[in-house]
């Protein structure tokens, strides 16, 4: 399938910065010259003859054949995110969630033992611990973020390893260069979830990291429209295990989704670089607040992994938490008297999200997993937006009035 290099089909060079991979690895221009990146909505591909048709199914001569297997669009956002993450391949799936039963599957058997960090997005570790167990597959979980944390549960082998880092809500950061020379020495698959921060911000292929995976459905489409995951990687050999599974499982993503992304990814440098600086300034002015016990973001100074934070990742992102005092009642609250924000589980948008995690993200858990993992019932989670910061803080000090208000009554 490799085109001709010339000015419509361009070499995704490996010396262009970041902001230019972002704008222009992985175009793609059809017959017409078309300037904007062509949508192939598409199920399947035609042949001149049966001969070909048979030629391509039977000795798997290059070409597409079936949108389940391969299709342009989605090849163009792989090849864009994965240049973005400094790696040799980029493999979609229909979700985020998509992409990491694709990874199970394609990488793990029963007797397999993987590791996994305590604060992953939950249902990453329902998908692990209550499916994958179902088939043999062994399960051990984390306590803790620091080095030795890990080595003590790596100490008895690992065929695959997954975290994320920071974490969601609170931002837990793993040393991610530390880890991946940990499972190095077990020759262990170290999967990186770079959801929260994506390749603008940090790069785990470049830490150590064996792959990367992404659900596209948060930054990467930055607007709340489409579902998408990804997986990144170096090694051609994983991407052609990938294929192979995936082929048989068809947990593809639509070209059209694709296409969102393709072109999301245009500017996920400027929309990341600018809700992170508007997330540092309500974190900074959240601190403050005298009803505000906690502020977790890994941008602040006061945030016990904020040196190793300042480390491995180049910004700090959009996502940061909050507790309020007053318990469980004052965080409804608050979140009510807000006007605009949107009360919504998502995060990554455009437009600034509001969550009471331990009711509706970790809604889910038990009671003591929630305070084992620091979730507690006064927690708010913001995704900071592009709205103005002033205009958050606005609506943010609607709400902690209102709970002041009901605490001097
Ligand atoms: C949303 C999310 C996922 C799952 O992605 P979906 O696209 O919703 O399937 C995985 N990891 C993190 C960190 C997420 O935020």
């Amino acid at each position: 399938m490799e085109s001709l290099v010339t000015r419509d089909n361009p070499p995704s060079s490996s010396s262009w910065r970041p902001a230019t991979r972002a704008v222009r690895s992985g175009q793609r221009r059809g017959s017409e010259r078309e300037h904007a990146d062509p949508l192939y909505l598409t199920s399947s591909f035609v042949f001149d003859q049966a001969e070909a048709a048979a030629g391509h199914f039977r000795d798997g001569e290059e070409g597409n054949i079936y949108s389940r297997f391969t299709n342009p669009t989605v090849e163009s956002f792989e090849r864009r995110l994965a240049s973005m993450e400094g790696g040799e391949w980029g493999f979609a799936t229909a979700s985020g969630m998509a992409a990491i039963t694709l990874l199970a599957l394609t990488f793990l058997k029963a007797g397999d033992r993987v590791v996994l960090g305590r604060n992953l997005f939950g249902s990453t570790l329902t998908l692990f611990s209550k499916t994958f167990a179902r088939f043999g597959v062994d399960v051990a979980i984390v306590d803790g973020s620091a080095p030795q944390d890990w080595s003590r549960v790596l100490a008895s082998g690992a065929a695959m390893v997954f975290a994320e880092s920071p974490s969601n809500p609170l931002g837990e950061v793993v040393d991610i260069a530390d880890l991946s020379r940990q499972c190095a020495e077990i020759e262990a698959l170290l999967v990186i979830d770079n959801c929260l921060l994506t390749p603008v911000l940090q790069r785990p292929l470049e830490l150590g990291a064996d792959i990367v995976m992404h659900s596209a459905t948060k930054m990467i489409d930055g607007q709340g429209r489409c579902l998408g995951g990804v997986l990144c990687g170096r090694d051609p050999q994983q991407r052609e295990a990938l294929m192979t599974m995936q082929r048989s499982a068809g947990f593809t993503l639509s070209a059209f989704n694709a296409w969102v992304f393709h072109n999301g990814l245009q500017t996920l440098p400027i929309r990341v670089a600018q809700q992170s600086a508007n997330a540092g300034r309500v974190a900074e002015w959240l601190a403050k607040q005298p009803d505000v016990e906690c502020v977790h973001y890994t941008g602040l100074p006061s945030h016990p992994d904020h040196n190793l934070a300042c480390q491995q990742q180049s910004g700090f992102g959009q996502v940061l938490s909050f507790a309020v005092a007053g318990g469980e009642r004052s965080a409804w609250r608050l979140i009510d008297a807000t006007e605009w924000l949107s009360i919504t589980g998502n995060l990554g948008d455009a437009r600034t999200t509001i969550t009471h995690p331990a009711s509706t993200t970790h809604g889910r858990l038990s009671d003591a997993d929630r305070a084992r993992m620091g979730i507690g019932s006064n927690l708010i989670r913001l995704s900071v937006g592009l709205e103005d910061p002033d205009d958050v803080i606005d609506e943010l000090a609607r709400g902690l009035a209102a709970i002041a208000s009901v605490a001097g009554a």
